[in-house]
């Protein structure tokens, strides 16, 4: 879990390395559809760029479908999934139906000011259609009421810890991977 901006896929991609593991990001699956023009992503889409998730039906099958697939079956890294509360009950019981469960969830804390900064950086370099001014305010608000409160559903279950998202990446990426084993045990 993180806001946009915390880093959240860039440490996915470097603790599912780690752990030898798929990182599976909602994000990009939606950006790899619209950049191929697929009905998904012209649906996406029309979301994605105002800022708004994209309705649960549409996230919550893809992600089942994506799950189901074989290089899942030995675990997975969930990147921007779950982000909101209907996401975490049609995730425990997609898991559920696999017999497995989630070992933990790590937030990534970084403050808004260096966000907003990373964020506009982003916007420039890497031109994501989604990443205007209006586009990061309402993704951020979306977070904050949304994604923010499922930290507390998760702490309630044990398997919530909290790593500092400022700094260096290597650093980081070894505070991730220190809090999934501590959560595993
Ligand atoms: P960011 O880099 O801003 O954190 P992502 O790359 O994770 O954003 O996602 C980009 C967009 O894709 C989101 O703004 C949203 O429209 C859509 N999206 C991603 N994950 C989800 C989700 N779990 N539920 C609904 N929409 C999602």
């Amino acid at each position: 879990m993180g806001p946009q901006g915390s880093g959240k896929g860039t440490q996915a991609a470097r603790v599912a390395q780690a752990l030898a593991i798929p990182a599976i990001s909602t994000g990009d699956i939606f950006r790899a559809n619209i950049k191929g023009d697929t009905e998904l992503g012209r649906l996406a889409r029309s979301f994605s760029d105002r800022g708004e998730l994209v309705p649960d039906e549409v996230t919550n099958s893809m992600v089942r479908d994506r799950l189901a697939q074989d290089d899942a079956a030995g675990g997975f890294l969930l990147d921007g999934y779950p982000r909101n509360a209907a996401q975490v009950v049609e995730l425990d019981a997609i898991l559920a139906e696999h017999g497995v469960a989630l070992d933990g969830v790590v937030e990534l804390e970084v403050a808004e000011e260096e966000l907003l900064e990373r964020l506009a950086r982003r916007a420039e370099v890497e031109g994501r259609s989604d990443d205007t001014p209006e586009g990061i305010r309402r993704r951020l608000a979306v977070y904050h009421e949304q994604t923010a409160p499922l930290a507390q559903a998760y702490a309630e279950r044990g398997i919530h810890a909290k790593v500092a998202g400022s700094g260096d990446l290597d650093v980081i990426t070894s505070a991730v991977l220190e809090a999934v084993a501590s959560l595993q045990d």
